[in-house]
């Protein structure tokens, strides 16, 4: 299989509005694929329709060979898709290793007790600190959420994706209200995982996509207007003119 994630005709309105408009887009295994585009160009409204959270109007998804076109969003999941937790997801009170501790156990389907500490079974935990290890919050397993910068909070919610196990990782912006310390930090996280999974990465911070990006596809007004390598995208005029505005 060349292909993790395969997507024909996509289609989202709404009302007048064409969010996405008849997308089409590969993401080849283990790569790791940008969406760019302005503001408003449909990214988001893509991202939740591959993830289930919005349905499609038309067209069609596969994930690794699988229709997943009408399958809900945790059917999905099970199947390998994975996004980041959003920040509101965190609970603030907890630990960072309760946090992940979480995620692991919600993938497994379990049952965590939320009294004053999380209760986990051992597994739970062993595969906890197996993720922590390595991370940039390894040295800090027992910090309280709520003490965590932005960058940490953001490296957390990538941690806590990571526990769903996925083959394709989905990231909108996830260098978004990051300082430029922080953006490299993230940027060496996601170059790490380069070979271990495949993911499709929306970013508006064009050193991250082209110092990550495998390929580049450009969304404009609902529309995939080119994919290709760094190179082909940035010597592109109608990327140039709609896109990086020069
Ligand atoms: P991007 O992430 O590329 O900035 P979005 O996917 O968020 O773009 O939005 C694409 C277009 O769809 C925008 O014009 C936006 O206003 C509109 N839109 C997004 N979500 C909704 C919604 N739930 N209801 C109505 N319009 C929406
Ligand atoms: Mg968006």
């Amino acid at each position: 299989m060349t292909e993790i994630l395969r997507i024909e005709g996509l289609q989202k309105r709404f009302g007048g509005l064409v969010a996405t408009d008849n997308v089409s887009l590969d993401v080849h295994t283990g790569e790791i694929h940008a969406l760019i585009g302005p503001n408003g160009a449909g990214k988001s409204t893509l991202i939740n329709q591959l993830c289930g959270e919005l349905r499609q109007d038309a067209g069609m998804i596969h994930l690794a060979g699988r229709d997943i076109s009408h399958m809900a969003a945790p059917d999905r999941v099970d199947l390998g898709l994975g996004r980041t937790f959003q920040m509101t997801c965190l609970l603030e009170d907890f630990t960072v290793r309760e946090n992940v501790g979480l995620a692991v156990q919600a993938r497994d389907g379990g049952n965590f007790r939320v009294f004053d500490r999380i209760m986990g079974r051992a597994s739970v935990w062993e595969e906890t600190d197996h993720l922590l290890q390595g991370s940039l919050l390894s040295e800090r397993p027992d910090d309280i959420v709520a003490d965590l910068s932005h960058g940490e909070k953001k490296q957390l919610e990538l941690i806590m994706a990571l526990a769903t196990q996925p083959r394709l990782l989905l990231l909108d912006e996830p260098m978004a209200g990051l300082g430029h310390v922080e953006s490299q930090q993230m940027i060496e996280t996601l170059k790490a995982l380069r070979g271990e999974l495949s993911i499709l990465l929306v970013e508006h911070d064009m050193d991250a996509v082209f110092a990550l990006a495998d390929r580049i596809s450009v969304l404009v007004y609902g529309q995939i207007i080119m994919t290709g390598t760094a190179d082909q995208v940035r010597g592109d005029p109608r990327v140039r003119e709609a896109y990086l505005g020069t």
